[in-house]
């Protein structure tokens, strides 16, 4: 078990834990129970660079954190936006030569494209082969609105994809 606890040593120095890699992204502050989606939306699971997946760590901000490592990759602004969906306080590091070379909040994008479902088992998009598409009508409550058949939603209520 030493390298379990050499890890949680780790995680409780944030400098030690973004020098543990050299290069990458280090996805930070993810609430803990959405640490998998999160994975997922990134697609990591398709990824052949190390990655590791923590989770249940203490948090001020989230109550229970999990944080994500991944070497040698660097997410583009389209992917990172994905996570706000599910996930929208968590902060990406960017690692270069063992330092913070810049830091990432997520944001709300203004459309999402082929990211959530309508909530509206009528809407177009349920019924045929497409993606959907839905503009952010109130960044700040999470408000979104589907292009095809006008239904407000809320971000917290959706389906992924
Ligand atoms: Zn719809």
């Amino acid at each position: 078990m030493g390298g379990v606890r050499g890890w949680v040593l780790i995680m409780n120095k944030k400098e030690r834990l973004v020098a543990a890699i050299e290069n990458g992204t280090v996805i930070d502050h993810i609430p803990s129970e959405k640490t998998y989606q999160v994975a997922s939306l990134l697609g990591l699971h398709k990824l052949t660079e190390p990655v590791t997946i923590g989770y249940n760590y203490p948090s001020e901000k989230v109550g229970k954190k999990g944080l994500i490592k991944v070497s040698d990759k660097f997410f583009s602004d389209e992917e990172i936006s994905r996570l706000s969906v599910v996930a929208p306080k968590v902060v990406l590091s960017i690692i270069k030569d063992y330092e913070v070379v810049e830091k990432k909040t997520v944001e709300i994008p203004n459309e999402l494209h082929g990211i959530v479902k309508c909530n509206n088992p009528k809407c177009i998009t349920n019924n045929e082969p497409m993606n959907t598409y839905f503009t952010v009508v109130d960044k700040l409550n999470g408000i979104v609105r589907c292009h095809y058949c006008d239904k407000e939603q809320d971000i917290k209520n959706v389906k992924l994809c």
